[in-house]
């Protein structure tokens, strides 16, 4: 694997988001000096907090998966996520609710979640679940240590035999085509497909290999930190700086000094200067090869995934009978035409399917006495695709989203307060690739070695990390793409070793 030639001593990671934070431990952990310099004012990036009268809001994600990925970033400096954070399993993972007034339980566990498939659509279907869950399983174990948390020198390292394996078991096959071999039942169909809008592309046309992140939503477990999301970055940075990370907070990069293929030193806005040895930039791309000075070499033009609409809600506490799971996707009637609307016409969904979180009922101090807090996440096409005034839009999107939520959920949603709404336009003032905060979407082309990747021709000791390098977009290939950074520092590290480095 390539890594930085020469001195690497002091690493200085742009960027306190999950990568910033993941790269900062995995590098405090085997001995390095590491500074991070962050423009906003405390740690989280995307996982991102308003406090809005007494409301304690998560603005960014709230589906936290694969918990055992925590578990080795706070591990790369010999703690452990259950002195760090209290991470409580959300169960069930989620409520899928149907405009034919169904409704099914998610469940992690396979016996719990047969049983529930099998009141909802019958013993066949249980079955089929059973036999899918195997195929997830063996699908995930393929991809993760090969492709997933693997740095990649070009497409030609994709070669190998594990790739054959994973095209003996339908990989290449697509999506919603594999998912059909083992269940029938349409509504089923879209819990266990659902998530390749997250990829960005419809499911009859994603490739299998994608189902993967069916298999972090439905069969790894979700979970939720009390205090919020916020409280894992808050986690994270917490026990880098008892690694002895130095953090920089309000200091935005503007520059970096070179010297022939080596940055030199980090510059901020406010004229702060810091030296480095090697830099992490976790900064959005447009903004990574500004301050890289280069413009990528690409074929292809880049594709940012889909937008979303959020809506934070305030609104009287459902009673315990009454109360909600954490998470219910509100299914509408139509399903491929709604992947048309928002990824290839640009259009607001015209029978929405929304995700309501209520993250109240994991910490009810998250909200005032008496009300619960609802957040609530309608797809929408990002502004390269749909050119929308979501200024002009918003009140009156906002107000049919909560309407689409009272009339489904009828115990939710009394009493309603605004609390805060960020639209694809919002996405877009934060500096976000075509008003998107889910980076690039990945496409084939824009998969493992096929997407930006986290080296940088002609700059030796410049290492990117974050959602729009490898492996991805979302909490888990954040923190994942913090860890490759990393290596590609140090090379790669056994947790053992790392062990003894730390003590
Ligand atoms: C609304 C929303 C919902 C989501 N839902 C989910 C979900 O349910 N499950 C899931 O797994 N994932 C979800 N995600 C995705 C996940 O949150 C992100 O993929 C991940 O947090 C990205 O981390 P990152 O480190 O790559 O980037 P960021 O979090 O963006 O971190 C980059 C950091 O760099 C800083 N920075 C940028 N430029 C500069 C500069 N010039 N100088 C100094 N600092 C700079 C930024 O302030 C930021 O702190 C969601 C995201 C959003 C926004």
């Amino acid at each position: 694997m390539r890594t930085v030639p020469g001195r690497t001593e002091h690493v200085v990671v742009v960027g306190a988001g999950l990568s910033g934070l993941s790269a900062a431990l995995h590098l405090a952990g085997r001995g390095l000096r590491v500074t991070v310099v962050e423009r906003g004012s405390h740690p989280g990036g995307r996982v991102g907090r308003a406090d809005v009268s007494g409301y304690h809001i998560d603005t960014g994600p709230t589906v936290l998966t694969m918990p055992d990925i925590i578990d080795e970033t706070f591990a790369a400096v010999g703690d452990l996520t259950a002195e760090r954070l209290d991470l409580m399993p959300v169960e069930p993972a989620y409520r899928a609710s149907f405009a034919d007034g169904s409704s099914l339980d998610v469940h992690s566990d396979a016996t719990a979640m047969a049983a529930e498939i099998e009141r909802f659509a019958g013993r066949a279907e249980a079955e089929g679940y059973l036999r899918m869950r195997d195929w997830l399983t063996r699908l995930y174990r393929l991809e993760f240590d090969g492709f997933i948390a693997a740095n990649f020198e070009s497409p030609l390292s994709l070669l190998t035999p594990q790739l054959a394996k994973l095209a003996a078991i339908g990989g290449f096959r697509r999506w919603e085509p594999m998912v059909r071999r083992f269940i029938t039942d349409e509504r089923l169909l879209r819990v266990f497909t659902f998530q390749a809008l997250y990829v960005g592309v419809p499911p009859k046309r994603a490739l299998a290999a994608y189902a993967v992140i069916a298999y972090m939503d439905t069969v790894s477990g979700v979970y939720f930190p009390r205090g919020g999301m916020r409280a894992l970055p808050d986690a994270l940075a917490a026990a880098a700086t008892d690694a002895g990370v130095e953090f920089h907070y309000n200091a935005r990069v503007s520059e970096l000094e070179r010297s022939g293929s080596r940055v030199t030193a980090v510059r901020t806005e406010a004229g702060e200067r810091f030296t480095a040895d090697a830099v992490i930039l976790t900064t959005e791309l447009p903004d990574t090869y500004r301050l890289l000075g280069r413009t990528p070499r690409r074929a292809v033009r880049l594709r940012p995934a889909p937008s979303a609409v959020v809506a934070h809600i305030g609104c009287r506490a459902a009673s315990p009978a009454d109360a909600a799971s954490h998470h219910t996707i509100l299914f509408g009637d139509e399903w491929d035409r709604t992947f048309d609307e928002i990824i290839d016409q640009g259009r607001t969904m015209v029978d929405p399917s929304l995700l309501v979180t209520r993250p109240t009922a994991g910490d009810p101090a998250l909200a005032p006495d008496g009300r619960d807090l609802l957040y609530v996440l309608a797809p929408a096409p990002n502004t390269a695709v749909g050119g929308l005034d979501w200024d002009a839009r918003r009140d009156d999107y906002t107000a049919d989203m909560l309407d689409t939520v009272t009339r489904r959920m009828p115990h939710l949603g009394a009493d309603p307060e605004i609390l805060h709404v960020v639209t694809p336009q919002d996405w877009a003032r934060q500096g976000m690739i075509a008003g998107t905060p889910f980076a690039l979407s990945h496409t084939f082309g824009q998969t493992g070695p096929l997407r930006p990747g986290n080296t940088v021709r002609g700059i030796d000791n410049a290492v990117l990390a974050g959602s729009s390098t490898v492996p991805g977009v979302g909490i888990p290939t954040a923190i994942v793409s913090g860890r490759l950074a990393a290596d590609r520092i140090t090379g790669v590290v056994s947790p053992a070793r790392q062990q003894i480095v730390t003590r």
